[in-house]
């Protein structure tokens, strides 16, 4: 099974979907106008139901198969959501929204899950239920736990979840995936630093919050260096570094930190929290400082299953020729919340030699549409076979 034949045919359409969505990027939870869009699609390509307002602004669309004695039912996840950038593509459908970009190709998940979409209502040759859904909010917001929390997996018994993201770099068409751990948990901290400001040339008369936390900033690099084992992964950043007092003169009384922390594992995850707080109000103690931490656990890790990993490699294998085995990456995936709540796998498929996501520069490549959309059609055709 190459690219399914009818994928090719309907590869101009599809794209002109993604175009369109290009030119008109919502962001986070206010995917109004591509809900709607991607609602109508599916209600026109006959899909057996239709929901809207799942997880706020996610959409729902079940698809029956020839049969469905087999009793399975499969997940096809897309995104939704753009990004806050203002895009320099210079596209003739460049987005219309100034700040507000497609800088993820969420645009070409969505128009190719629609594609596939459209081939399995006409087709319908598996033995199973399929339900697409598209989320909003994958940018951040946590849109997919938003959809499970409001009952997604339960309400149409999804027993398998799959999804897809492009990734720039790997080969055009071409796939990447790898079992276990994949994407990193993506928690987020604020920590602030308070002293007593005073004259720039009086320290002795300050508690200079300035050098305790400057001081935090480098310890905070011994997480990884000296308390995680040195083979597994662990990236901590410092991002932001601000004083509430510019001048030159001028000791401030607070400094604030904010920054991130990746992980791969639950147990990285709790060693990394545990070693941050108490570097940072150990710390600040011992520079006559307090140090109060807001400590944020934002997307986890996202980890893929052993046999829908294979599975998928198989069909991506069947669809590309071959399946590369993927590096682990320290981004974060909210897809990670559904691979909680079900077994499942998450791909990549190759977007050619392009801008990286989230650059101003970044443009989904239409060239994908083919293989996308018969990876897709593959892992229900071949996960639910029609007797
Ligand atoms: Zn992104
Ligand atoms: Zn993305």
């Amino acid at each position: 099974m190459p690219v399914k034949n009818r994928f090719a045919e309907l590869q101009a359409e599809i794209t002109a979907w993604r175009r369109d969505l290009h030119q008109n990027p919502e962001l986070l939870f206010d995917t109004h106008r591509t809900a709607g869009v991607v609602a109508d699609k599916l209600a026109e390509f006959g899909c057996d139901e239709v929901v809207t307002g799942i997880g706020r602004t996610g959409v729902v669309g079940v698809i029956r198969g020839k049969a469905t004695g087999s009793g399975k039912v499969i997940g096809l996840r897309a995104d939704m959501d753009a990004l806050p950038i203002t895009e320099n593509t210079g596209v003739d459908y460049a987005s219309r929204t100034p700040g507000a970009m497609h800088a993820c190709g969420h645009d070409g998940h969505t128009a190719m899950l629609l594609g596939a979409a459209r081939y399995l209502t006409e087709t319908r040759n598996f033995d199973g239920t399929v339900v697409v859904i598209f989320q909003p909010a994958e940018e951040g917001g946590g849109g997919g736990k938003v959809m499970c929390d409001d009952g997604l997996m339960d309400r149409w018994g999804i027993q398998e979840v799959y999804g897809m993201h492009n990734w720039p770099g790997l080969p055009l068409g071409s796939f990447a995936i790898r079992p276990g751990p994949f994407f990193a948990a993506t928690d987020i901290f604020e920590v602030a630093i308070d002293g007593r400001g005073g004259h720039a040339a009086k320290p002795h008369e300050t508690v200079d919050p300035t050098v305790t936390a400057a001081t935090i900033v480098t310890a905070l690099q011994s997480i990884a260096s000296r308390n995680a084992d040195p083979v597994s992964q662990i990236v901590v950043s410092v991002t932001s570094f601000v004083t509430s007092s510019e001048a030159f003169n001028v000791i401030p009384p607070r400094v604030t930190l904010r920054g991130t922390v990746r992980t791969l594992t639950p147990e990285n995850r709790d060693l990394a929290q545990d070693r941050f707080e108490q570097l940072c109000t150990g710390i600040a103690a011992a520079y006559n400082c307090s140090a109060s931490v807001e400590y944020i656990r934002n997307y986890p890790v996202m980890v893929n299953h052993d046999d829908q990993t294979d599975f998928a490699a198989d069909v991506a294998r069947e669809v590309a020729g071959d399946c590369a085995e993927a590096s682990l990456v320290m981004g974060g995936e909210d897809f990670a919340f559904m691979l909680e709540e079900r077994p499942g796998a998450y791909i990549l498929v190759g977007n050619g030699d392009s801008a990286m996501v989230h650059s101003p520069e970044y443009n989904f490549d239409d060239e994908v549409i083919p293989a996308g959309c018969s990876w897709w059609a593959g892992i229900a055709e071949r996960r639910m076979p029609a007797a």
